[in-house]
């Protein structure tokens, strides 16, 4: 007797819906444009981080091609706090500008949290100002939300993947995506578990799960048989397996036997998270020219 084929599940294609996000973003920029207002982004690099400076580049080249004004102020690795923070306030001055990205990781001697916080909320395009978190924990309005949280939520908007009422298992609690994610999955009305590597009994826990979030940076930590049949699977890990291979935190071969949705890397979160701080960039700008 011949097996059946292993069902496959279906793709969520975050690279398509980027596409079509900047295409919609750059037709707000062309308006804004002929009014006279050019959407401005400026991301500070600090130091040399081989991956950060892969990621400012391709901001800096989406935010381009979508004719918003985009510059990266480039610092030195022993840059100090008062020249960081100077560089800060002065963009916070600077009405030309709307948007200001601190690339992470900072080095060492440089604490995140006092610079994000040093930021103007209104032109916090990452959404990691305490007034900006806050107000998302409170189920308020932030100015802006942290960029790959909020691309996840429009890919499974995009995709009629319902929320309410689900249980999401969310393996990652950072600032920048794993708390975010668990809160904006929460207000929308998903039964939210939040694991981190103090977790115990990882597996059985996401095997309850409808969604799954992996944000965790080890490779391939979640197994095919941690999935929930028909789960949807959101794959946040950005791995470098070596030179060239980039692999999530999920296991994608396995989990795409049993899950129901699932991204893949790369193409999935990624491309999100840059078509969503642009849409950011143009949001904040808008915000603040219109009042
Ligand atoms: P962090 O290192 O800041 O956080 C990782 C989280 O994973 C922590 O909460 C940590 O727990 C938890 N963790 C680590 N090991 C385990 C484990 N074995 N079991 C369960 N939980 C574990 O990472 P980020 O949130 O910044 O990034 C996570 C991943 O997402 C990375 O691969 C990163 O490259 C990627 N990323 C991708 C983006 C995109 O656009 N696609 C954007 C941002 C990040 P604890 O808190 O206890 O230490």
């Amino acid at each position: 007797m011949m097996s059946s084929p292993p069902p496959s599940a279906q793709c969520l294609d975050g690279k398509a819906l980027a596409a079509q996000w900047q295409a919609d973003t750059k037709q707000t920029v062309d308006r804004l444009r002929h009014t006279g207002i050019v959407p401005a982004l400026r991301v500070i690099q600090v130091g040399e981080v081989a991956a950060s400076s892969v990621y400012v580049r391709r901001k800096a080249q989406v935010a381009q091609a979508l004719g918003i004004d985009s510059d990266i102020v480039h610092l030195p690795a022993d840059v100090s706090h008062e020249t960081l923070s100077d560089v800060i306030v002065g963009l916070n001055n600077d009405s030309a500008i709307h948007a200001i990205l601190l690339q992470l990781p900072l080095p060492s001697h440089l604490n995140p949290l006092v610079y994000q916080a040093l930021t103007d909320p209104k032109k916090d395009v990452d959404g990691f100002h305490p007034m900006n978190l806050g107000r998302l924990l409170a189920g308020d309005t932030p100015y802006a939300l942290p960029c790959t949280p909020w691309g996840c939520i429009g890919l499974l908007e995009a995709y009629n993947l319902s929320i309410a009422g689900k249980h999401a298992v969310v393996i990652g609690r950072s600032n920048i995506v794993g708390k975010p994610m668990a809160h904006l999955l929460l207000q929308r009305q998903a039964t939210v578990t939040l694991c981190h590597s103090k977790t115990v009994g990882l597996p059985a826990l996401v095997r309850q799960a409808d969604i799954v979030v992996a944000a965790v940076g080890v490779p391939e930590l979640v197994r095919g048989d941690w999935i929930k049949p028909g789960a949807v699977v959101i794959d946040v890990g950005i791995n470098r397996t070596n030179q060239v291979t980039l692999v999530g935190d999920v296991a994608f071969e396995e989990a795409q036997t049993v899950a129901g949705w699932i991204t893949p890397v790369p193409g999935g979160v990624g491309p999100l998270t840059i078509a969503t701080l642009m849409r950011n960039t143009v949001a904040l700008c808008q915000q603040q020219v219109q009042g």
